[in-house]
């Protein structure tokens, strides 16, 4: 791949995303295999914070290294395949390792603003706390592409931003406008931690009435149900 090889970065909402939890839920864990990500926040920005998570009994960090780092953003469908196997085979020994460093540190600095700011409307005074963000963000390669767009009605041209992969770090940059687009974008007073014992999956509830209270009916939902039904067993006894 060349600097002009590029991969697309718009069309990032993630609502068709699917979770494949169920399955893994009902098989149980794969030992020495991870589970697969978990994408049930209902953006991106709040599921990159739940790329560690405690789903079953052992926590799971799916950003423990320079692999998991790729799985992750391919999962996330933030970079492309083809950029993602380029950068693998350029890397030299450990340096993929060291954006998993990075993106971490990123990921906890940032759990620290949402955790601080979450359940009320974020205001433009918040601006202050947001320069490291803004760091990530002016490093970016990002440009825009006059491009063929396919469509069963009759093709159009449609602009598009495109980005360059120049070094393992690029890896960041749509990680950090995930979590710009968070920040600018969605109502802080609506980011929720779910309620189940010792989960720290967070998300933003879009229900109608704001009455989500889980990560997922699948992990924590069904528990809390399951622990509801004994207890009304205990009592009847
Ligand atoms: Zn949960």
């Amino acid at each position: 791949m060349n600097i002009y090889e590029y991969g697309c970065i718009t069309c990032q909402r993630l609502y068709d995303r699917l979770c494949d939890w169920n399955l893994y839920l009902l098989r149980g864990p794969i030992v020495q295999h991870k589970p697969p990500a978990i994408f049930i926040a209902d953006s991106l920005g709040l599921d990159f914070l739940n790329s560690i998570a405690t789903p079953v009994d052992t926590p799971v960090d799916w950003l423990d290294g320079g692999d998991g780092l790729l799985k992750w953003l391919a999962q996330a469908k933030l970079v492309p395949a083809a950029a993602i196997g380029e950068l693998k085979a350029r890397a030299m020994p450990g340096e993929l390792d060291k954006v998993a460093d990075q993106a971490r540190a990123l990921r906890e600095w940032f759990r620290g603003f949402v955790r601080k700011h979450m359940g009320r409307p974020l205001t433009p005074k918040a601006l202050r706390e947001l320069g490291p963000l803004n760091r990530l963000l002016e490093r970016d390669e990002a440009f825009s592409q006059i491009t063929r767009l396919r469509h069963g009605t009759g093709d159009r041209l449609e602009l598009r931003m495109m980005r360059r992969w120049r070094s393992p770090e690029t890896l960041l940059l749509p990680i950090g406008e995930s979590l710009a687009h968070f920040v600018c974008e969605e109502q802080f007073a609506d980011v929720k931690a779910c309620e189940g014992h010792s989960c720290t999956l967070i998300f933003v509830d879009r229900t109608r009435r704001r009455a989500r209270r889980w990560c997922s009916m699948a992990i924590c939902g069904n528990r809390a149900k399951q622990a509801a039904h004994r207890n009304r067993l205990k009592n009847r006894h």
